[in-house]
């Protein structure tokens, strides 16, 4: 049993505040290899934003639990290394889907977790995270929970249809359970293919989805002034990245994002955390298949990883810098 103190890691609790107050948001890049987490650590550091690097229960599956939360540790090495003094790094899982993936992750040292009832009957999803929250609160791990459901696929997450929020339901949700954040379904979806051509309109050559349903967040935000929300499924999927892989041999149809606008619009409000998985797949991918077809002789691992790396980081960069406002919050 370790304790994240121990790892240098921090909660989400002070960092939520201040991103609600200072109306911007945290980035949650997911990660499941070594240059994953270098590309977040470096893009961290160089705009001092604070950070979420999270884990689902696939990248668990994938990399394996131990060396991920050790990955986690020397993200807090490097960051220092890089030249940060007190980086702030939560390690997060993504999607708990029990109990007791939520207690493992946290007696290794999670210093954060989600438990996503959202599939289950209101009154089992209040049981479940409030189960939760009360073990994790006795040793300061902060809890993420989720009322609503997203659409789309993410790991072992999916469902085919979302449903909104009910801000009705908010109040006595995050009372009951104790929760420190809530994720919330308003038109973000998981995966990229959030929406089908034939759900957006053609604007000058280009597919725009359905907006967001600012309506409803800003009826939660009234419920409850100050507490941190959560949007799940936010990557923007950006043309040039899909373009780029199509061109090289890629195959992808009809993949469409969130506007950065809108992203851009909602981390000023009461949302503190916003989730961007997909996002760093594509520009990983975009970079790896146009190396190979600039070199077709090369399969030095490093080779095609270095230009991943740095795709992946630059992209970390756009999303803290134009997109979330989290630089220069350390
Ligand atoms: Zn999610």
């Amino acid at each position: 049993m370790v304790n994240y103190k121990d790892l240098g890691l921090v909660n989400t609790r002070e960092m939520f505040k201040r991103a609600v107050a200072g109306g911007y948001a945290i980035p949650a890049f997911n990660f499941n290899t070594m240059e994953q987490m270098q590309a977040i650590v470096m893009a961290a550091v160089e705009t001092k934003s604070p950070v979420i690097m999270q884990v689902s229960k696939g990248a668990r599956n994938y990399a394996n639990a131990s060396i991920l939360r050790y990955m986690a540790e020397g993200a807090v090495a490097y960051a220092k290394e890089l030249g940060c003094e007190h980086p702030e790094i939560v390690l997060h899982l993504d999607h708990g889907d029990s109990f007791e993936l939520c207690k493992d992750c946290i007696d290794m040292g999670f210093s954060s977790v989600m438990i996503d009832g959202s599939h289950l009957p209101y009154e089992e999803n209040v049981a479940l995270a409030k189960k939760v929250v009360d073990y994790a609160h006795q040793f300061d791990v902060t809890v993420e929970a989720e009322l609503g459901v997203l659409a789309g696929v993410e790991d072992e997450v999916s469902a085919a249809e979302s449903h909104y929020t009910k801000p009705e339901e908010v109040i006595d949700f995050s009372t009951r359970t104790g929760c420190d954040s809530l994720a919330i379904s308003i038109g973000t979806s998981h995966g990229a293919h959030k929406f089908t051509p034939e759900q957006c309109t053609l604007v000058n050559g280009v597919l725009v989805p359905p907006p967001l349903a600012f309506d409803i967040l800003h009826e939660i935000e009234k419920k409850l002034p100050g507490f941190p929300i959560v949007l799940h499924g936010s990557s923007s999927v950006p043309m040039d990245e899909v373009n780029t892989i199509n061109k090289f041999g890629g195959h992808l149809e009809a993949a469409i994002g969130i506007p950065e606008e809108q992203l851009r619009e909602a981390s000023k409000s009461a949302v503190c955390k916003i989730n961007i998985d997909s996002d760093s797949r594509l520009a990983m991918t975009a970079a790896i298949r146009k190396h190979f077809d600039e070199y077709p002789s090369h399969f030095d691992p490093r080779q095609y990883l270095k230009p991943a790396r740095e795709n992946m980081k630059k992209m970390y960069i756009h999303k803290i810098v134009e997109v979330l406002g989290s630089n220069d919050k350390l």
